[in-house]
């Protein structure tokens, strides 16, 4: 039996276990490790998306709500629709997916429902708390929310899982983003992703410095939902959240950051599951090859030009509109989708960059490049 001071000794622990958490600890081949996450998979329910491939599509299968091989961005002035036969736009279940991700957690590996607390550094590990319990690990990795600034630039929204009286047009287009909402407080879109013809996910969402009250968003959804003469039969959930667009700031920098704090959700996007799951595949072999450091999420010249595009969009959130059109009119479907996924070649943003209005971007680049952020 363990004394209350006598720390138990952990190889690894894996604080958080949410996406990328449980992610690297169901990648782990058998080596002893510890993952410490205080919600149930179910606690924790909401949509996950993604463009993924065939293979993909069959590893995460068990947790897939549905899955589209068109989608369309739309503005006052017409609408984008994208096609693609190789990358598929994929709903996830992140309940579903955390929990197949738990029942493929080797031996080796256990879980602890309870958050931790007083971490203290030490090299690549540290000692903590949890559940009334001292900890000491050789190392550690935490994925715990980053420290988010207030007043920085956030993608937030509200979003309503539904079931429709009619069955709605289009059910086999996933809306990314329509623009035909309210801009006055920032740039704004709906998303739709229509799992039936009458089972759909709709979310109102904001890029810009300020949250609004939930009903604000709550109004949007509905108005939309009114013009369109679409009516609730009944509200199955609703999912809220803020993802930050400007560089993590880890709770506690002294330690190895994974996910989110470690810089894994693309700051001009909000994406990063597909980013989280690579890197976590290469993260746990390395360290079956005895190498514990966690490799850059995304290539230095890729998030230089997040942060060039944040920044053009929050100089002048009105071209926010324009600048999202332009960039799905520039591409085709596949390349749209490796943009999307910070995938993108020369050829990709070659485009995009001749799309770009060129003076607000120059004169972006020019004050990111001599800023300090
Ligand atoms: C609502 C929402 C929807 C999103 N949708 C998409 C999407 O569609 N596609 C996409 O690519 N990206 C999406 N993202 C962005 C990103 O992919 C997700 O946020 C993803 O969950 C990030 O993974 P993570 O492991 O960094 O964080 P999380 O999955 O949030 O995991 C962090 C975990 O840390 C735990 N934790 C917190 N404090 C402690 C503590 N003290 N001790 C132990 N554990 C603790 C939390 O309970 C949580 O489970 C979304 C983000 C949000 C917020």
């Amino acid at each position: 039996m363990s004394s209350p001071n006598k720390p138990i000794a952990l190889d690894i622990a894996i604080i958080g276990g949410g996406s990328a958490g449980m992610a690297l600890a169901s990648k782990l081949d058998n080596l002893p490790a510890t993952v410490f996450e205080p919600r149930t998979a179910a606690e924790r329910d909401c949509s996950w998306a993604l463009w993924a491939q065939s293979q993909q599509l069959d590893e995460l299968s068990p947790a897939i709500r549905g899955s589209w091989d068109q989608w369309r961005l739309v503005d006052h002035s017409g609408e984008i629709i994208h096609h693609s036969n190789k990358y598929r736009y994929t709903s996830l279940s992140s309940g579903q997916y955390l929990q197949h991700c738990e029942m493929e957690l080797k031996d080796a590996v256990s879980l602890v429902r309870a958050p931790i607390e007083n971490l203290v550094a030490e090299g690549v590990g540290g000692e903590f708390t949890a559940d009334g319990r001292n900890y000491s690990a050789k190392t550690i990795y935490d994925s715990r929310p980053p420290i988010v600034d207030n007043n920085g630039l956030r993608q937030h929204f509200v979003g309503w899982e539904i079931s429709t009286k009619e069955p709605i047009d289009n059910a086999n287009v996933a809306t990314l983003m329509d623009f035909r909402v309210d801009q006055s407080r920032g740039l704004h879109f709906i998303y739709v992703l229509p799992y039936s013809d009458r089972h759909l996910l709709v979310e109102s969402t904001m890029i810009s410095t300020q949250l609004e009250d939930t009903d604000w968003y709550r109004n949007a959804i509905s108005q939309w939902l009114k013009e369109r003469n679409i009516e609730v039969q009944s509200m199955l959930r609703e999912e809220q959240g803020v993802i930050p667009m400007s560089p993590a700031q880890p709770q506690n920098t002294g330690i190895a950051q994974i996910g989110t704090p470690g810089g894994a959700v693309r700051l001009s996007s909000g994406y990063g599951f597909s980013t989280i799951q690579a890197q976590m595949a290469v993260l746990a072999e390395s360290i079956a090859a005895g190498e514990y450091a966690v490799p850059a999420p995304y290539s230095k010249p890729l998030v230089f030009m997040d942060m060039v595009f944040n920044r053009a969009l929050n100089m002048q959130p009105d071209r926010g509109v324009r600048l999202f059109m332009m960039i799905a009119n520039t591409l085709n479907g596949e390349q749209f989708a490796r943009f999307m996924l910070g995938r993108a070649g020369l050829t990709e943003w070659t485009k995009v960059v001749l799309a770009m209005p060129k003076w607000p971007f120059i004169k972006s680049a020019l004050t990111q490049l001599f800023s300090h952020d």
